[in-house]
């Protein structure tokens, strides 16, 4: 049991004050993923552009009690809490959680790789599940803060642990292996993804290899050289430690002589059956996958099970159920306007945890609502852990409960505050449900795998859309992050969600945006804030083309306009005369050089005047858009534009009298010119995943995915034509397959006769003939083995939407924006 004193010792810290005993069970870093707050110890992180520290005030008008600062606190501000200084918090997270570790002495497995590592951690779950207490990462927690939180998880009851570890640069290993100390290691494999903070892949590896300082053996694949000649030098170096805990490697191989001789790799429809060689015998196993990065990630399981010496039949037995994994949460939409949260994989407090935070981001519902199994393998006693439970649900916000399972039935007193229903089994609720009993809500369906929620899902997902755009809302964030790595910590950022959010959907990026902090949001017309106010969005809203017939809904919903015109200003001041309101906040557009909207330099003095005449505005920014920052030949003319609006806008700022915040950069200046970003920025496109500009697109994740599918396939002869008008010609026998999406879902008939291609099978397919309305064909000659219903990538990863933007001779914002709204839109976390 900890408490503020023995984590003061711990850490070396000064217990600064303190005032009770109570116990620390959870450690939090983020204010938002509060549950319990009785029992958690807040540990504020600094970095260059947030200090955490701001939230304690809040963190302690909700209960917690419990903090570890790196920055003084006044004596006396808040007088019920345990307070203990240490250098930096960060570190002593670090500290803590690597104390917490020592205290346990059973197998610890540990992870790292390119690739695999979640999916590795899985399958090893499911695989041993049976025969170990096991404690694990959550979802791929794997980096400086995810690998410390789920360290702390670890409980008495664990009889095994598995975690992964990621990094991003050099020197970040070390922290992490002090953190996991693993006494097994698996390293997944090498590539060339993230290599940005490396020299080169031996510098990667080989500080990925730190993780394995301590361990009693090393797992890993031969096949891959450098990982080898790497793994064989830290060998000579790590294996000089005393003789009997040197470290012992395990190596497979598919090519040459190793422990785990594989011999051969047979793949029938679904099933791929490895024959290997281990320690002279005849070993196999059958996977239900034929996909090489699962036949790699199950032979690094299979070498495990063999060292830990579990019986071949065992083995192969419990192979050939591996399931899939659920490696992100997805939001889909649902019968009756709901919105569904499908997670019916596994059941535990952290990932529970996880999905109700991402179900809190939801705004667009007024019920919130869960469908939750039995937990299984909490190690606490029911009662205690229902309680508990119970406890996160009311934090969240939750409306209703349907437990489902014994257990969770058994303990519904501790429901008590939020309104329930149980059931025993999943039958049972799936017999009594009346799917119209959920109506206009966000529900959270989440399960233990024996539970088969899967069923529960496919009742209240509306039915599979064949054509769909995948956002992904992680990568969005990340996209956010690097593009404020570019600025001073104290540069706004308006994020611009008009059009859809770029036709990514508008409230879903927004509570997002909300969520992650963003200072503003910006949209075209009023009645895209208005959607967004319903959805509980609060942030401040611009709005850039503020129609009169609007004005009332403008200030009824407290959007800000964009005002541009003696005429427009007029027009919006006696509507806001006649609501008797005062001081509302307006934004200046200035035109300097774009020549679309805008006053200028002439209108300013009457403007000024006009502003300030009444009283009736307070104007929140002045702001100019720049007509050519992507291109490098016209700075030039950018930097005409960037010098009139700092005149202009100084001009302004002064007659009105009070500071106003200034911006002009849009996504392609903020990397290309950071001397322009003054007090905000106007980030759009480039969040979406797309450079405008060039030089910033690796530091970029794909957020969108349009997918469709195969709908038939067919074999025509030489000489045959495809398509509408007869346009297109097989010159040789040709294979065709027709596939679900045309232009009026966004695919424009500029596409058509080759000039657009998909990618099926990894492969890139030309259309073939004119697109139709509603399908297209693709000639898919050369992929032998395509089958109906087979997935379709109209762009996202692998094809990027600026190749499709150029066969369509015109702009990715076109094509994003273009993609209509009958294609359902699915968001998802990793
Ligand atoms: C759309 C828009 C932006 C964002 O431009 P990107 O090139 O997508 O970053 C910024 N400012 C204004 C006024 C806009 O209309």
């Amino acid at each position: 049991m900890y408490t503020a004193e023995s984590i003061s010792k711990i850490l070396k810290g000064e217990l600064l004050q303190q005032t009770g005993h109570p116990e620390i069970e959870h450690i939090l870093l983020d204010s938002r993923k509060l549950l319990v707050a009785e029992t958690s110890l807040f540990i504020p992180l600094v970095s260059e552009r947030r200090n955490a520290h701001q939230y304690i005030d809040d963190l302690y008008k909700k209960g917690v009690s419990n903090f570890v600062v790196s920055e003084p606190i006044a004596a006396g501000l808040y007088p019920n809490a345990n307070i203990i200084l240490v250098k930096n918090t960060l570190q002593a997270l670090h500290a803590l959680v690597a104390w917490h570790r020592q205290q346990y002495n059973i197998p610890v497995i540990g992870i790292t790789g390119s690739n695999g590592k979640t999916i590795v951690k899985e399958w090893l779950y499911q695989l041993l599940d049976e025969d170990y207490n096991i404690v694990r990462s959550p979802k791929s927690y794997n980096s400086q803060i995810g690998v410390p939180l789920s360290v702390w998880q670890m409980k008495p009851e664990n009889e095994l642990a598995i975690f992964e570890a990621g990094i991003s640069q050099p020197g970040e290993m070390v922290n992490l292996e002090k953190i996991i100390r693993p006494t097994i290691g698996i390293f997944t494999n090498i590539g060339e993804a993230h290599n940005e903070g490396f020299l080169n892949i031996r510098q990667k590896v080989n500080e990925k290899l730190v993780l394995f300082t301590r361990s009693d053996v090393l797992i890993y694949c031969k096949d891959y050289l450098a990982l080898n000649e790497c793994v064989n030098h830290f060998h000579n170096l790590v294996g000089k430690r005393e003789i009997d805990n040197a470290l012992q490697l395990l190596t497979w191989s598919r090519k040459t002589d190793a422990d785990l001789r594989i011999i051969s790799v047979d793949k029938n429809d679904n099933h791929t059956r490895i024959d290997a060689l281990y320690k002279q015998e005849p070993v196999f196993i059958r996977i239900p996958f034929v996909d090489e990065g699962s036949i790699e990630n199950a032979i690094h399981c299979w070498a495990l099970m063999l060292y830990l010496g579990k019986p071949a039949e065992t083995i192969q037995e419990r192979m050939d159920h591996l399931g899939n994994i659920a490696m992100r949460l997805e939001m889909k939409q649902g019968i009756n306007n709901c919105s569904i949260i499908n997670d019916s994989y596994n059941s535990d407090l952290g990932s529970l945890a996880i999905a109700l935070e991402f179900l809190q981001q939801q705004r667009q519902h007024p019920t919130k609502t869960v469908i939750l199994s039995d937990i299984l393998q909490s190690g606490k006693s029911e009662g205690s852990l229902y309680e508990e439970v119970a406890g996160m649900l009311e934090s969240k916000g939750i409306h209703k409960l349907i437990g489902i399972g014994k257990n969770i039935s058994r303990e519904r007193k501790s429901f008590g505050a939020v309104k329930s229903e149980f059931y025993t089994s999943t039958e049972e609720f799936l017999q009594q449900v009346n799917p119209a009993d959920f109506q206009n809500e966000s529900i959270l369906v989440k399960g233990a795998r024996v539970f088969q929620f899967e069923r529960i899902g496919k009742l209240l997902e509306k039915k599979a859309h064949q054509t769909i755009l995948e956002i992904n809302l992680t990568a969005l964030a990340q996209n956010v992050k690097a593009y404020q790595s570019l600025l001073k910590p104290s540069t706004k950022v308006m994020a611009m969600v008009k059009a859809f959010a770029y036709g990514s959907g508008s409230f879903e990026i927004a509570n997002l945006l909300q969520f992650h902090g963003i200072d503003y949001l910006a949209v075209a017309y009023a009645d895209e804030g208005v959607d967004l106010r319903r959805a509980g969005i609060t942030l401040p809203i611009m709005v850039m083309n503020p129609e009169p017939s609007s004005f009332d809904a403008i200030l009824q919903w407290n959007l800000e306009p964009e005002l541009y015109s003696m005429h427009l200003l007029e027009l919006f001041e006696e509507s806001v005369r006649y609501a008797n309101k005062a001081n509302y906040p307006v934004h200046i557009k200035l035109d300097t050089g774009m020549h679309r909207l805008g006053f200028e330099q002439q209108d300013l003095p009457a403007l000024a005047l006009r502003l300030n005449a009444e009283g009736l505005f307070k104007v929140q920014s002045i702001f100019s858009h720049l007509a050519a920052s992507e291109d490098p030949a016209k700075d030039d003319f950018t930097q005409m534009q960037f010098d009139r609006f700092q005149k202009m806008s100084a001009a302004l700022q002064q007659q009105l009298g009070y500071p106003v915040i200034k911006h002009i950069a849009n996504s392609a200046a903020i990397h290309r010119l950071p001397q322009m970003q003054l007090d905000m920025v106007r980030l759009g496109i480039g969040m979406y995943g797309v450079d405008s500009a060039h030089g910033f697109q690796d530091k970029l994740r794909h957020v969108s995915t349009l997918k469709t599918t195969v709908a038939q396939v067919k074999r025509i002869p030489k000489g045959d034509t495809v398509g509408y008008g007869a346009t297109w010609t097989a010159k040789v026998p040709s294979l065709i397959a027709t596939v679900r999406i045309g232009y009026a879902d966004g695919y424009m008939r500029s596409l058509g006769n080759g000039n657009g291609k998909m990618l099926i099978r990894g492969k890139l397919a030309p259309v073939a003939g004119v697109i139709a309305m509603d399908m297209l064909m693709l000639d898919v000659t050369h992929i032998p083995d395509v089958a109906e219903g087979d997935e379709v990538i109209v762009f996202g990863e692998g094809l990027p939407v600026e190749d499709l933007a150029k066969w369509a001779g015109t702009i990715p914002y076109e094509i994003l924006t273009g993609i209509s709204q009958r294609v359902k839109r699915v968001y998802f976390q990793e």
